[in-house]
């Protein structure tokens, strides 16, 4: 994933934005819900959800996925409080590492 992706989902992230489970139609990045609308933070405006099967159980992968998200969302809410600057790079760095993990597991 681009440098500039990773930076503006990390924004939508900040700005309260909740990574869903769906990927935009257009990028193929993941969509957020921010502000009571879908919104894709590469694209940058409102987008049409691609639509997902529901499926009865979910795949190792999808499990994987999942997780991965619930960490991405608390990486983003310790980066909104880190002031140290250090810190501060090593979370994104760590969110970079799980975003790049996430793209992988979407090429299957
Ligand atoms: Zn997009």
């Amino acid at each position: 994933m681009e440098d500039e992706k990773i930076a503006k989902i990390t924004e939508m992230l900040l700005g309260g934005g909740k990574m869903l489970s769906v990927h935009c139609g257009a990028c193929k990045g993941p969509l957020f819900e921010f502000r009571g609308e879908v919104v894709c933070p590469v694209c940058g405006e409102r987008t049409e959800a691609e639509k997902v099967e529901a499926k009865p159980k979910a795949a190792p992968a999808e499990k994987v996925e999942s997780i991965l998200r619930t960490k991405l969302n608390s990486f983003a809410e310790q980066l909104e409080k880190e002031t140290d600057h250090t810190k501060t790079l090593e979370l994104l760095d760590r969110i970079k590492s799980v975003l790049e993990v996430l793209e992988k597991l979407k090429e299957g």
